[in-house]
C-alpha cells in the first residue's frame, strides 16, 4: 500500500479579494453543480486506477470550500469513501467567516481540522484587503469552530499596513486555536491591490516593517506555546499540519479539481486551471492534465532540500539517505561549506539558525550552490 494525500480544489468565491491571484471565480450555482459532478468523476476514475492507496490526509482548499452545500459535501465524501481506503486521515477544510453557517455539521463527514481565513482583526485592514467579513464575525466564527473542532487553524496576513499589530490579534485568537499560518502580504501582478498601490490610493507596510510585525507575532505566539515549525506556520506541540508536512517530505498526493497539482509515482503534473475545460473532462482522471514530467532524482533532492530548510527541524540525514540513497552532507558539501555559519548542525539534522530564518532564501541558495 502507498501512503498518499488527497487535495480537492474548490475554485469559487463570493467576491475576489484585492490581493488574490489564486485560481478562483465568482460562484455561479449552475457551474458549481457541473463542477461537483466532474469532481465526483475524477475521484471515481482515480480511485479505480489506484487501488493500492492508503489515504493519510485530505485537504479541501480553494477558493472558498465553505460555499459548498452540505449535499455537495456528502456527495464528495461518499465518493471518496467508496473508492479509497482511508487510514484515520487528517481531514482539513478551509472556510471563510461569511460562509461558516454549516461548520457544526462538518465533523459528520469525518472533517477533523478547520482552517479559517481571518487575515486580521482590524476592520479597516479587512476592507483594504477587500474581504467581505468583519473582525467581529471573524472572532465569532473562531469561537464557534472551537466548539466543534479540537484542531483549529487560522490564517493571518501581515504587512497590510505599517500600523498593523498582528501580535495584538494573536492575543484574542490564541484561546481558540492549535495552529496559525501567517503570510506576508505579497503584491501580485494584475491584482486590484497592485493597481491601488500604483495609483497611490493605498499604502502597505515596507519590508522592514513587515519583518518587525512577523518577529512580534513570533514572540507573542511563543509565549502561548505556539511555536514556529515552518517559516509561515506555527502550532502547539503535536498540531503540525500533516497535509502540508507531506508536501515538504515529498510524499505522494493526488490533486483533484481544476488547477490542482499532484505528485505521484515520482511525477508532477497539474490539472488545467480552466473551469470549462475541467467540466468537460480535461483532468488527471482521464489522463488529460496539461503538464506532466518525470523529475530526475537530482531535481527531487533539490526540491526536498529547498522545502525542508524552510522548516525548523530541517533535514534529517537518515531520512534523506533512505529517500535518495545518498548522503546529504556529501551531495551538498560545497554549498554547506558556503553557508556553514548560518546553519545549525546536530547529530541527526541540519537546519537554518533561528535568527537567520527570515533571510533563508539567500542561505538556501548557498546550500544549493546556486
Ligand atoms: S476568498 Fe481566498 S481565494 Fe477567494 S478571492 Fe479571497 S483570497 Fe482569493
Amino acid at each position: 500500500m502507498i501512503e498518499c494525500g488527497l487535495y480537492i480544489h474548490i475554485p469559487f468565491c463570493e467576491k475576489r479579494c484585492a490581493y488574490c491571484s489564486f485560481f478562483s471565480s465568482i460562484i455561479d450555482e449552475t457551474v458549481k453543480n457541473k463542477y461537483i459532478e466532474e469532481i465526483l468523476n475524477e475521484i471515481t476514475l482515480l480511485g479505480k486506477k489506484n487501488k493500492n492507496l492508503k489515504i493519510k490526509t485530505i485537504y479541501i482548499g480553494g477558493g472558498t470550500p465553505s460555499l459548498l452545500t452540505l449535499y455537495d459535501m456528502e456527495l464528495i465524501f461518499d465518493k471518496i469513501n467508496s473508492f479509497f481506503i482511508l487510514d484515520n486521515p487528517e481531514i482539513t477544510i478551509e472556510i471563510n467567516p461569511n460562509s461558516s453557517i454549516d461548520i457544526e455539521k462538518y465533523p459528520s463527514f469525518g472533517i477533523n481540522r478547520i482552517s479559517i481565513g481571518i487575515q486580521t482583526l482590524n476592520d479597516v485592514f479587512l476592507k483594504k484587503l477587500g474581504r467581505l467579513h468583519s473582525a467581529e464575525l471573524g472572532l465569532a466564527t473562531l469561537e464557534k469552530a472551537a466548539k466543534y473542532f479540537n484542531n483549529v487553524s487560522v490564517d493571518l496576513i501581515i504587512g497590510i499596513d505599517k500600523s498593523q499589530s498582528p501580535e495584538k490579534d494573536a492575543e484574542r485568537i490564541v484561546p481558540y486555536i492549535q495552529h496559525l499560518s501567517a503570510y506576508m502580504l505579497t503584491v501580485e501582478d494584475g491584482t486590484k491591490l497592485q493597481k491601488d498601490i500604483a495609483e497611490r490610493k493605498i499604502f502597505v507596510a515596507d519590508d522592514d516593517e513587515t519583518i518587525n510585525q512577523y518577529e512580534a507575532l513570533l514572540n507573542k505566539l511563543a509565549k502561548y506555546g505556539i511555536n514556529r515549525y515552518e517559516t509561515s506556520n506555527f502550532c502547539k506541540e503535536g498540531f503540525e499540519s500533516k497535509h502540508n508536512s507531506s508536501y515538504w517530505n515529498l510524499t505522494p498526493y493526488l490533486g483533484i479539481g481544476a488547477g490542482a497539482h499532484s505528485y505521484f509515482n515520482g511525477e508532477r503534473y497539474f490539472n488545467v486551471a480552466n473551469l470549462e475545460k475541467y467540466i468537460n473532462g480535461n483532468h488527471s482522471g482521464n489522463d488529460l492534465q496539461i503538464s506532466e514530467r518525470k523529475k530526475s532524482i537530482f531535481e527531487d533532492k533539490f526540491e526536498y532540500v529547498m522545502l525542508r530548510l524552510r522548516t525548523v527541524k530541517g533535514i534529517n540525514y537518515k531520512y534523506y539517505k533512505e529517500k535518495f540513497g545518498t548522503e546529504f552532507l556529501s551531495d551538498y558539501n560545497i554549498g554547506i561549506k558556503k553557508a556553514e555559519e548560518y546553519l545549525l548542525f546536530s547529530e541527526n539534522n541540519v537546519s537554518i539558525l533561528p535568527k537567520y530564518f527570515l533571510v533563508q532564501n539567500e542561505i538556501i541558495r548557498s546550500v544549493l550552490n546556486l
